[in-house]
This record gives C-alpha cells, sequence and structure tokens, in this order.
C-alpha cells in the first residue's frame, strides 16, 4: 500500500466481509442458506448497517464446490479480484472480468484510463467473516483441526506450539506468518483473491463477535451459571435459577446496561441435554453481560474458597477487556490502551484456563470447554495496536442479513425484484447488475 506516494490521503482500505443467511426452512433440517458478501471502509463512520455495500451472494445449495475456476465462489472470487484490482488502481480498466478488450467506441471503451474516482482508490486490507466462512469459501486451515487451525501462524493444538499456552512466551508466539512466509506455503489457499498484491492470509481479522460472544463467552457464562445453581446456591437448580436472575436485574439496572436478556430465568437456557452448558442469547446480550455477570457473582461467592476467588479475578478481567472496547468506541485502533488490553486478554485466558481444570478436577468431567476460539481472540488482541476488534466485528449484520433475506426470497420466486426490493436497492446503492454478470461465468 505504501508504494503510492499518496496513499495516506487518497487510499480507502477496504473489508471484505462474507456471511451465511439463511433463507427459507429457518432452523429446520432442509433449511436453504445463501453467503453473502459485502464490502465497506474502514475509516467509515457511523452505522454498521449504513457502512455495508453488497456485492453478491451465493445460493449454497446451488454451489458447484471446488478449488479451481469452474468452482462456483472462485469464480466469483477471480471476477471480485478483477474489481479489486480496477479499485487499486484508481481509473476504469479497458478490458472486461474475461480479459476481452472493450469493443471501440463503446461506454466502457471511452472511459478507460480515466480516473475512477476522482483520485481517490482503495485497496483489499482486511477479511472479515466467521470460521465456517473462512474454511468453506476462502479456503483457509479449517479452525478445529489439531494440526494448524490458525492462518496467522503456525500453532497446534498440542505440543511446543500449542495454542492451550496463553502467555506472552508462548512458543507459537515466534511463528506468526508474514506475507512471505504465508504465500511460501505448499498447501496455502487456492482462493483467487489472494492472488492480489499485497494480499495474503495475513490479510485475515478473526472476529471478536464470533469469538468471543457467541464463543468462548457461551461457555464460560454457561459453565458459571452451572456452578452456581448446582453447586454454590442451597435452593433446588430452577429456584436458584430464579435467584440468580432477580439479581441479575437487580445489577442491569444499577448498571443502566444499554442491552439485556428479556430472559434468563431458566436452567434452560444454559444446560442442554448432552455435552457441556453453554449459554443461549445473541452476541450483544453476551457482550453486555460482563459488568452486571460479574456483581452478581460477588453477591453469591463464597469469600473463603480460592476457586471462588479466581473465578471472581477472571470476570473482572473480562470486564476491563470489554470496557476498553467500549470507551474506544469509534476509533481506529486501541490506541495507548492496546497494551493494557492485550495484557489484559492474556491473564484472562489464562486464568479461564486455570478455572477449567480446577472445575474439571473437581467435578471429574468438562464443564467448561475452551476452544481455538480463545486463541484467535490472542490475535486480534495483537493487532488491536493497529486496528481495533470494533471495526472487523460483524455487528450490524442483522440488518445486512434481512435485506440480503428479502433479496434473496425475491430471486426465488421467480417474478424478479418487487417493488420493496427496488426500493430497498435504490437507498443501499446494492450493486445488483454485478450477479447478473456472473451468469455466464
Ligand atoms: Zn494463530
Amino acid at each position: 500500500m505504501t508504494s503510492r506516494p499518496n496513499f495516506y490521503k487518497r487510499c480507502v482500505p477496504l473489508a471484505l466481509h462474507g456471511d451465511g443467511v439463511p433463507l427459507t426452512g429457518v432452523g429446520k433440517s432442509w433449511q436453504n442458506t445463501i453467503t453473502d458478501f459485502s464490502f465497506y471502509s474502514l475509516l467509515g463512520e457511523g452505522k454498521t448497517p449504513d457502512l455495508l455495500m453488497f456485492v453478491y451472494c451465493l445460493f449454497d445449495k446451488l454451489r458447484k464446490m471446488g478449488r479451481d475456476s469452474t468452482a462456483t465462489a472462485h469464480r466469483f472470487f477471480e471476477i471480485l479480484r478483477w474489481s479489486f484490482r480496477i479499485i487499486w488502481s484508481g481509473t476504469w480498466p479497458s478490458h472486461d472480468y474475461n480479459g476481452r478488450k472493450y469493443k471501440p467506441g463503446s461506454e466502457e471503451a471511452k472511459k478507460a484510463g480515466k480516473p475512477l474516482a476522482d483520485g481517490w482508490y482503495g485497496i483489499l486490507f482486511s477479511f472479515c467473516g466467521d470460521l465456517d466462512y473462512y474454511h468453506s469459501l476462502l479456503d483457509l486451515p479449517n479452525s478445529r483441526t489439531a494440526s494448524g487451525p490458525c492462518t496467522l501462524c503456525r500453532t497446534t493444538k498440542y505440543g511446543p506450539l500449542s495454542w492451550q499456552d496463553y502467555r506472552s512466551t508462548a512458543g507459537w508466539r515466534t511463528t506468526c506468518h508474514t506475507p512471505a512466509s504465508w504465500s511460501a506455503q505448499d498447501d496455502k489457499s487456492s482462493c483467487p483473491l489472494f492472488g492480489l498484491p499485497f494480499v495474503t492470509g495475513v490479510n485475515v481479522c478473526y472476529d471478536w463477535l464470533h469469538c468471543k460472544y457467541v464463543g468462548s463467552d457461551q461457555y464460560m457464562y454457561g459453565a458459571l451459571l452451572r456452578l452456581l445453581c448446582f453447586h454454590v446456591l442451597a435452593d433446588t437448580a430452577e429456584k436458584n435459577m430464579q435467584a440468580f436472575w432477580s439479581r441479575l436485574k437487580y445489577e442491569y439496572k444499577r448498571h443502566g446496561t444499554p442491552i439485556q436478556f428479556r430472559y434468563l430465568n431458566t436452567i434452560k437456557m444454559f444446560l442442554k441435554k448432552t455435552g457441556v452448558a453453554k449459554l443461549r442469547g445473541k452476541a450483544a446480550e453476551i457482550k453486555y453481560l460482563a459488568a452486571p455477570f460479574s456483581a452478581v457473582w460477588e453477591h453469591f461467592k463464597n469469600p473463603h474458597l480460592s476457586l471462588h476467588a479466581d473465578i471472581s479475578l477472571l470476570l473482572k478481567l473480562n470486564k476491563l477487556i470489554e470496557d476498553i472496547l467500549i470507551e474506544r468506541k469509534g476509533e481506529v485502533s486501541l490506541g495507548e490502551d492496546a497494551t493494557r488490553f492485550e495484557e489484559a486478554l492474556n491473564a484472562f485466558l489464562s486464568l479461564q484456563s486455570k478455572v477449567a481444570s480446577c472445575l474439571q478436577e473437581a467435578s471429574g468431567e468438562n464443564m467448561m470447554a475452551i476452544t481455538e476460539k480463545a486463541h484467535f481472540l490472542q490475535h486480534s488482541a495483537m493487532l488491536s495496536k493497529y486496528l481495533s476488534p470494533r471495526l472487523v466485528w460483524v455487528f450490524g449484520g442483522e440488518d445486512q442479513q434481512r435485506r440480503v433475506q428479502c433479496l434473496g426470497k425475491s430471486a426465488v420466486k421467480g417474478n424478479g425484484p418487487t417493488k420493496a426490493v427496488l426500493k430497498m436497492v435504490s437507498k443501499y446503492r446494492m450493486a445488483l447488475h454485478f450477479q447478473f454478470q456472473t451468469h455466464d461465468g
């Protein structure tokens, strides 16, 4: 990016966001999904739904799988690569995405070589999306593989490079990729976007929302609620949960929590028929649980038990991490808070691992699950001195999902876009024509 002398004033860093959207049969075994692609400026101000620009959507059931140009996703990414090359050049193209020169005298040929956006240009700076999207669409490592779950380093589940080491001295930290070391790998992604100059796996950003709120936090809160309801409080589990809920409502009010659980008053909210406890809830409800939950724990804990003291500290560290993210809203990086943020996260994860082992020793079963997502949070924290986790998380994605659902449903019916869809398309400047262009591909 810095090879262009005016990049500081004229280059717009862009993020490409991908997400699966349920279309029909939501929650059923025959559920149909579409994958939605949109992009946004990392320097844009305002609400995420207004920043996201729709690019394309893909009906997952109609997708031809594969790792070459005949595969649907790869073909789409080839066309998108052409688009990003043009955005980087800052001038209108002379050739179409198949490499054919525009006919002399055509509208396209007349524009060729002229400035695209009055001297502005852009660069694909960050990928964002959830772990399934990275693996299934971008052909990046499967996050559940023990031998190499991470795009950004060479960590493994076990051994000297284990991601289960959260300390600042952990072995995996010496294996973090540079663009050159990532590109030199034999088994790297076949996704055509990585053929762009300056774009490698190092541009991948792990999403704080999916890794923490609807990831590791769900297991942590699930295990702590189970501990409270079945071991700490004296009454039946359901009555204990009622007691927890009334205390939580009290703390919600005292903290003025902006987004609250509507009901968290039954053990069904965290207990499943099989497997470890996992709190259900929306990402925003779980995000804003940090402060009130910590206060509820202080109220119910046994001050004489060292495990309870460890949990107290764990929840306070969690609150500190979330407070920094709230305080730094609207900023590109976490600035001078980045080191504090990273150290607090390292301490939080190390302590979480200790608490999980203590719970396992005491109960004889795995009570608090810890997954690779903990490791991905560490990468977000390492990056935070340059790029805030807030810029690459996908809050506000729900509004975009609703729009894409509306668009997708109108396509399924085969009647073409309704008036409501056309209104939405013009309001959000969705590039519908792009989808039609790909039909010959
Ligand atoms: Zn890693």
